[in-house]
C-alpha cells in the first residue's frame, strides 16, 4: 500500500488545513508514492526513534510533532533536526507529522483522548475555529480527475459532487469541487491548482460560519460528579501516571467543569475562565503566567509530553482499525526531553 492512502485516511480525521499557521504538519520527508513496509508511531521523531524504525523494519514514521518547523538552508548535521532529516533520507524513511490539525478536532483528537483519561463527559471545543473558508472550484471531468489524483488535495476537506451544467461553451459536464480550508491558505491552494490545471480555473471563495463546529482548540468537559480539588489532582496524577503537577492555589471548592488543552495551551486561559471552568489542565506554563489564574480557576500544568502521551495509542488504534496490510508499532522510547529528579 502506498503512503498516500495512509495520509488520505489520517487527513479525513484531521484535515491538514485545520493546522495552525505556525505549524508544519504533513509529509516532511518522503514521497506519497512510497510503499509502506511498516509504521512506527511516536510523539517526536528523534534520532533514537529513527534507529527504532530501522530496527523494526519500519519505513514510515507517524509523529505528532513535526521535526521541521522552519526553513532549513543547509543540511550538514549541525543539530538534531538536520541529522534526523539526513538520516531519514539516507535510510529511505518517510516522516509524517499530524500535529495541530489533530489537536483541533473534537472527535479522535489529542484532547478527546486526554479528556477520556480524565473521565470527562459532554465534551465541547473550548475555542471553536471560525476562520474557515469555503472554496468552490468549477472543473471539467479531466481536470477534476487530475486534481483528485494529485497530492495537492491531501488534507483538504473535499466534498465532491458531480453535476451536469448548461454553462461552458461546449455544454460539457462541470464538476463542482467544494472544500473547507483555513483562512490564509486559500490563495496558495488556488495558485497550486492553477499551476496543475491551468490559469483559467474558475473558483469562488466564501466565509463559513462554523461557530458551533467540531473544530478548534482545547476542550471543555464535565466530571460525572463534583469532587474536591485535591481528589481531582490525585485522579489526574494516577490516571496519567504523572510525577508532578504544577498548579495555582486551590480555591477550596468542588470541581466539575474542566477545560483542557494537550501541549502548550496557555493561550486558551481567557476562554477557560469565560467558560466558567473550575480547572484548566494544560502544559508549558511559565512562572508569571500562573498569576493570570487570578483565583478564578486552578491552572494545572501536567507537562507537555504527559498531556499528549496517549496520542501515540490514539494513532495506533486509528491506523490498525483501518489497515491490516502492514505492521504498525507504538514506539517503546520515551522521548520526553524533560526529566524529574
Ligand atoms: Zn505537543
Amino acid at each position: 500500500m502506498k503512503l498516500k492512502s495512509l495520509i488520505q485516511y489520517l487527513e479525513q480525521i484531521a484535515p491538514a488545513s485545520y493546522q495552525e499557521s505556525y505549524d508544519n504538519a504533513g509529509l516532511i520527508v518522503g514521497s506519497p508514492e512510497d510503499k509502506i513496509k511498516g509504521v512506527l508511531i511516536c510523539l517526536d521523531s528523534t534520532e533514537a526513534i529513527l534507529d527504532e524504525a530501522i530496527a523494526k523494519g519500519c519505513n514510515v514514521i507517524v509523529a505528532h510533532h513535526p521535526i521541521v518547523f522552519k526553513g532549513i538552508k543547509k543540511f550538514n548535521g549541525k543539530n538534531y533536526v538536520e541529522r534526523v532529516v539526513i538520516k531519514a533520507i539516507k535510510n529511505d524513511i518517510a516522516i509524517y507529522a499530524i500535529h495541530t490539525n489533530l489537536d483541533n478536532v473534537l472527535e479522535n483528537g489529542v484532547n478527546e483522548m486526554l479528556a477520556g483519561m480524565l473521565e470527562l463527559e459532554d465534551l465541547q471545543i473550548l475555542s471553536p475555529k471560525q476562520n474557515l473558508k469555503k472554496l468552490q472550484l468549477f472543473l471539467n471531468e479531466d481536470d477534476s480527475n487530475r486534481l483528485t489524483a494529485s497530492t495537492l488535495t491531501n488534507g483538504m476537506k473535499i466534498h465532491k459532487s458531480l453535476r451536469v451544467s448548461n454553462y461552458g461553451l461546449d455544454e460539457m459536464p462541470v464538476v463542482l469541487f467544494e472544500t473547507l480550508i483555513s483562512q490564509g491558505i486559500e490563495h496558495a491552494f488556488i495558485q497550486k491548482t492553477r499551476k496543475l490545471l491551468g490559469e483559467d480555473i474558475q473558483f469562488e471563495i466564501s466565509d463559513v460560519n462554523n461557530q458551533n463546529s467540531k473544530v478548534g482548540s482545547g476542550l471543555i468537559g464535565y466530571l460525572k460528579h463534583p469532587i474536591l480539588e485535591e481528589t481531582f489532582l490525585r485522579r489526574m496524577k494516577y490516571n496519567l501516571n504523572l510525577k508532578v503537577i504544577r498548579h495555582t492555589a486551590l480555591l477550596g471548592q468542588k470541581v466539575r467543569k474542566i477545560a483542557i488543552c494537550g501541549g502548550a495551551g496557555g493561550f486558551l486561559l481567557p476562554q477557560a475562565i469565560k467558560a466558567g471552568a473550575d480547572f484548566f489542565v494544560t502544559a508549558d506554563y511559565k512562572y508569571h503566567e500562573f498569576f493570570d489564574a487570578e483565583y478564578k480557576l486552578v491552572i494545572a500544568d501536567i507537562g507537555h509530553y504527559e498531556s499528549e502521551q496517549y496520542t501515540i495509542e490514539l494513532l495506533y488504534e486509528l491506523i490498525t482499525k483501518k489497515f491490516s496490510n502492514f505492521a504498525s508499532h507504538c514506539t517503546k522510547i520515551d522521548t520526553n526531553p524533560v526529566n524529574y529528579f
